[in-house]
């Protein structure tokens, strides 16, 4: 089996003015280690993508976008199609983030069209996954998991799943300050490769990226990205400051 690549990407989520979105783009392009084989994403808001795109140029930084629709275009007012994103320059869209599914009411119905749209559109999903407190305390995170996964990811056809990524982010650690334990990482991580061996077989489960996302910072990237099942984080607030971020990929490399 290939050894997989670590992934680090930046969840910007409705943070940053145009000015600053490209200010902190080109601090990580320029402090990204030459020939590092650590993959890099940042997801600004929206109205930023196509500014962030022009500095990333010619850079091996990628863009990706917080959310998408599911239709190619249409009367669907305020909404961004896959398609757009590619356009503005983006190679991977989130999916799916908590602060959707939990905020905002998403479901995984929803979540299935908006993951098989952009996958279908050519874009790379970072698709999300992951328990609230009260659910882990209940011992219901594999069963919250395996549903989110069942649910969300139903009908993808195998030849747009290497393009899928996952994050397993506990929605208890996000943007809280409460880290998921290494052992606690590794335990969930190791459950969705076994559920999607299950789903969709051995080789696509060998390959794929499972990022961890939960108030990763520069201190404790380095303990979790040694997990043998974490390929990767997604960050949120560390993002948002280029030297964070710059430490949390150096400890993946
Ligand atoms: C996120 O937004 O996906 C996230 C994990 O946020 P934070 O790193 O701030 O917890």
């Amino acid at each position: 089996m290939m050894p997989r690549p670590k992934f680090i990407a930046g969840n910007w989520k409705m943070y940053t003015t145009r000015a600053a979105a490209q200010e902190l783009a080109a601090a990580v392009a320029k402090g990204l280690p030459a020939n590092t084989a650590v993959r890099v994403a940042v997801c600004p808001p929206f109205p930023w993508l196509t500014a962030v795109a022009d500095v990333l140029k010619n850079s091996p930084v990628a863009l990706g976008a917080q959310n998408c629709h599911y239709e190619k275009e249409g009367a669907f007012t305020g909404e961004v199609s896959p398609q757009m994103l590619l356009d503005a320059g983006c190679g991977y869209v989130i999916v799916g983030h908590s602060e959707r599914r939990h905020g905002l009411g998403e479901s995984d119905a929803l979540l299935n069209k908006k993951a098989r749209a952009a996958l279908a559109a050519g874009l790379s999903v970072i698709f999300c996954v992951g328990e609230l407190l009260d659910e882990r305390e209940a011992s219901r995170t594999e069963a919250v998991l395996d549903t989110q996964l069942t649910n969300g990811l139903a009908g993808i056809p195998a030849e747009h799943l290497g393009k899928l990524v996952i994050a397993y982010e506990p929605v208890w650690a996000i943007g809280t300050g409460k880290v998921a334990t290494t052992e606690q990482a590794q335990e969930a991580h190791a459950f969705i490769r076994r559920k999607i061996a299950g789903q969709f077989g051995e080789n696509v489960a060998s390959s794929l990226l499972i990022q961890y996302g939960g108030s990763v910072k520069p201190d404790n990237a380095a303990g979790l990205l040694s997990q043998p099942d974490v390929d990767g984080a997604l960050v949120g607030g560390a993002s948002l400051k280029a030297d964070a971020f710059l430490a949390i990929v150096a400890a993946a490399g």
